[in-house]
C-alpha cells in the first residue's frame, strides 16, 4: 500500500492562467554540461496540492520536472516554457528494515540516502558516478551503475511510485498496477508526469567499505578481455580509458573492480566501526575556467598522471572514494569553461563493440578530441523501461569540451557508427542527437508514445530534448 501524502482531492484541470505566471521565475538554466543554457520559467511547488495547481494553471504550454540538474544536456530544460523543480518533495517517509524498502519523496538525493543508510547496513543498489541526483531523476533516467551486469538498472529496485499526470490525477504505478505507465516512466525522462514519491529496495551491506582491485590494461583488446574474464566475479566494474592513446596503445586503460567489503576484509583499525560513512574534505572549483585551460596537452598530461597513480594493486577503501571520484571536487564541471562540456554516452552490443570502439576512439584521437573522463563499463540484459538506455554490451562515456557546431557534427557522425553497430545514445547525457537517429536507436518509441498519448494527450509534459528528438510535437 502506498501511503497518502495529502488528503486534499485533486483539482480539476482549469484553463491556463496568465496571472499564475508571476509565480514562475524566469531564469537561464542548464544541465551539468552547461550546454545548452536556456531561459525557462521555473516553478518550485511546495507540496502536492501546489504541484497540481502548477500543472493545471501554469500558462506555459509545456512543463518538465527537474531534480538536481545532473543530466548533462537538455532533458530537464524547456526553452521559454515551464520547468517544475522537485526540490520541496524532500522527505523520507518510511523504512522497513526487514525488507530494506525505503519510502521517500522524489527530491531525496542518493547522497542523503547513502549518508543515512550506510550506517544502518544498506547501500543504494544502483548508483551513477555521482550521488548528487534525486530519486525522481534516477527513475526518469532508469539509471545504471558499475554493477549493471550483475544488478540491472534502477527499475529492478523500484517497488512502486506515485505519478502526478497531466490531468492532475495521482496514479500509483508498479509492475502489477498501471504497469504500462510504470515501464514508460522508468527511463521516460519526465515525459509521463511528475514522480511524487517511490518505494525503493536498498541493498544490504556488511560494511561501508569496498574491496577494490586495480589493474592496468595495455590497450582496448586487453581491457575487453578483462571485462569478459571477470563478469560475475566482481559486483562492480569500470575502466578509465586514455582516449588520446594511439596505435598499439589505443584504449590503454585502468580497470577498477570492486565488491562490498566483508567485515573480515577490513583492516583491524576499521573493524570497530564497519558501517561508518566517510566523506573526504571536498575542495571546490571556485570559478569557471578560461576555455584555453583545457587542451589536448593538459588532457594528455592528466591521462598519463591518472595511469601512473593507478598501479596494479588491491585495497580496501571507503565506499564514497570508490563510487564518487568526481564528487570529491565540487563544481568540477567549471573546468570546461563557459562553453561547457558535452557528455556523450553510448552502448554497443557485445558482438559489434570492439570494431565500433576502435573506429570511435581512432576518430577522436586523430581529431585530437580528448576526454578527461572516458569510462567503459559492461552492461547486462536490457531493462523493460520503454526508453531505458541499457542493453547488453559495452558502454563508453566521454566528456568532450564543447567547441561549437564542429563538435555536434562530429558526434552526429559518430552516431552513425553507433547505429551501424546496433547501439544507442543515452538520453540523460544527450544534447545533440538527431531525431531520425533516435527513432532507430529506440525501437520501443511507438509503445512509449502510445502510453503517453493515454495519460497526456495534450502533451503537457514536454522538454527541449523531447521536442528536438520528436518524442513530442515540436510546436
Ligand atoms: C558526474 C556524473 C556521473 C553520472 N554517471 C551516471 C552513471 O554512471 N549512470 C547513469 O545512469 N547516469 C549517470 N549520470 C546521469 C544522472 O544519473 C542522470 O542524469 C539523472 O537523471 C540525474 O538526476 P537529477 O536528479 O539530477 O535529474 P535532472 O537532471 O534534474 O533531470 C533528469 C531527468 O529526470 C526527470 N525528472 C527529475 N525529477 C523528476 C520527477 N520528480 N518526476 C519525473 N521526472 C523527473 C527530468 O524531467 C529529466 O528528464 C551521471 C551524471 C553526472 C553529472
Amino acid at each position: 500500500m502506498v501511503e497518502t501524502l495529502s488528503q486534499k482531492p485533486a483539482p480539476t484541470l482549469v484553463e491556463p492562467d496568465d496571472r499564475f505566471a508571476q509565480r514562475a521565475s524566469r531564469q537561464p538554466i542548464a544541465g551539468w554540461g552547461n550546454f545548452p543554457v536556456e531561459q525557462c520559467e521555473v516553478y518550485r511547488p511546495e507540496a502536492l496540492a501546489d504541484l497540481q495547481e502548477v500543472v493545471a494553471r501554469a500558462p506555459e504550454r509545456d512543463l518538465i520536472p527537474r531534480g538536481l540538474g545532473r543530466s548533462y544536456g537538455d532533458a530537464a530544460l524547456n526553452r521559454d516554457r515551464g520547468v517544475i523543480l522537485n526540490h520541496r518533495f524532500d522527505r523520507m517517509l518510511g523504512f522497513d528494515a526487514e525488507s530494506g524498502v525505503l519510502h521517500c519523496e522524489a527530491a531525496v538525493s542518493l547522497a542523503e540516502i547513502i549518508e543515512h543508510f550506510v550506517p544502518r547496513g544498506f547501500f543504494f543498489p544502483v548508483t551513477p558516478g555521482t550521488k548528487f541526483i534525486s530519486i525522481g531523476g534516477a527513475i526518469a533516467a532508469d539509471v545504471h551503475g558499475k554493477n549493471h551486469h550483475t544488478n540491472g538498472s534502477m527499475g529492478e529496485f523500484v517497488v512502486d511510485f506515485r505519478l502526478l499526470t497531466a490531468s492532475g490525477e495521482v496514479v500509483s504505478c508498479s509492475r502489477e498496477e498501471n504497469s504500462d505507465l510504470f515501464w514508460a516512466t522508468l527511463g521516460g525522462m519526465g515525459l509521463t508526469g511528475f514522480v511524487i514519491d517511490a518505494r525503493i529496495r536498498l541493498l544490504p551491506i556488511e560494511t561501508g567499505y569496498m574491496s577494490v582491485q586495480n589493474q592496468r590494461a595495455a590497450n582496448l583488446d586487453a581491457i575487453l578481455e578483462m571485462f569478459f574474464e571477470s563478469d560475475g566475479q566482481f559486483a562492480y566494474e569500470v575502466a578509465w580509458i586514455d582516449c588520446l592513446s594511439r596505435g598499439p596503445s589505443l584504449g590503454r586503460s585502468v580497470m577498477m573492480r570492486a565488491n562490498h567489503a566483508t567485515l573480515a576484509e577490513l583492516p583491524a583499525k576499521w573493524r570497530s566501526e564497519p558501517n561508518v560513512f566517510k566523506e573526504g574534505i571536498k575542495p571546490t572549483v571556485p570559478f569557471t575556467f578560461p576555455g584555453f585551460a583545457l587542451n589536448a596537452w593538459s588532457m594528455k598530461a592528466f591521462n598519463s598522471f591518472f595511469n601512473a597513480i593507478h598501479p596494479n594493486a588491491s585495497k580496501v577503501v571507503p565506499c564514497d572514494r570508490y563510487f564518487y571520484v568526481l564528487d570529491q571536487i565540487h563544481h568540477w564541471n567549471r573546468i570546461y569553461g563557459k562553453r561547457g562540456v558535452v557528455q556523450y554516452q553510448i552502448v554497443l552490443p557485445t558482438q559489434t563493440s570492439r570494431e565500433a570502439l576502435v573506429e570511435i576512439l581512432e576518430r577522436l584521437s586523430s581529431a585530437n578530441r580528448g576526454s578527461f573522463l572516458a569510462v567503459l563499463k559492461s552492461l547486462g540484459p536490457s531493462s523493460q523501461g520503454l526508453l531505458s538506455f541499457p542493453t547488453q554490451g559495452y558502454t563508453l562515456a566521454l566528456d568532450l569540451p564543447h567547441t561549437g557546431r564542429d563538435l555536434i557534427d562530429e558526434l552526429q557522425q559518430i552516431d552513425q557508427i553507433v547505429l551501424r553497430a546496433g547501439g544507442r545514445v543515452y538520453l540523460a547525457k544527450d544534447a545533440c542527437m538527431r531525431s531520425e537517429d533516435f527513432v532507430e536507436m529506440y525501437p520501443d518509441l511507438d509503445r512509449f508514445k502510445a502510453v503517453k498519448a493515454q495519460v497526456d494527450p495534450e502533451q503537457r509534459f514536454s522538454s527541449s530534448q523531447a521536442r528536438r528528438l520528436g518524442i513530442v510535437d515540436a510546436t
